[in-house]
């Protein structure tokens, strides 16, 4: 077939269908569509390594996301127990008459000698809570 008789412009009878004007086809329309189809594939492979590129990114930030959750339970653990630390106070009730302290959390603990301050105890031993001392009123 001659160059120019390629050339000539001649309608594909299958687009036909779907096109309401016929679709007329030269060498230099092809030449066209497959620089169009490269560039369309290199769009393609450049869109598949930045979807993977993306999927890495989430990947990342998911585990960001999990590694702070972890924190903010650990820090709001953290919170829980030192407001309990704070707040939390464990009686120590004095009992005069047998000399010995019972204790809020349920502990009794008797002093060889001298007061609780005397002997620089702030904390139950028992409960860990700041301890609150009473005295149990003597009938
Ligand atoms: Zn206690």
């Amino acid at each position: 077939m001659e160059l120019e008789e390629m050339k000539k412009v001649r309608p594909i009878k299958d687009i036909e269908k779907y096109w309401s004007e016929p679709i007329k086809l030269d060498c230099d329309t092809i030449q066209t569509a497959v620089e169009d189809i490269r560039i369309l594939i290199a769009e393609i492979s450049n869109l598949k390594q930045l979807s993977i590129k993306a999927g890495k990114e989430i990947k990342y930030l998911r585990s960001c996301i999990v590694d702070q959750a972890d924190k903010q339970i650990e820090i709001n653990m953290l919170k829980e127990k030192l407001a309990e630390a704070e707040n939390g106070i464990c009686e120590w009730v004095y009992d005069g008459n047998y000399d010995y302290f019972i204790t809020s959390c349920g502990n009794d603990y008797c002093l060889i000698d001298g007061t609780l301050k005397e002997n620089l105890i702030t904390y139950c031993h028992g409960c860990g809570k700041k301890i609150l001392e009473k005295s149990v009123e003597n009938n």
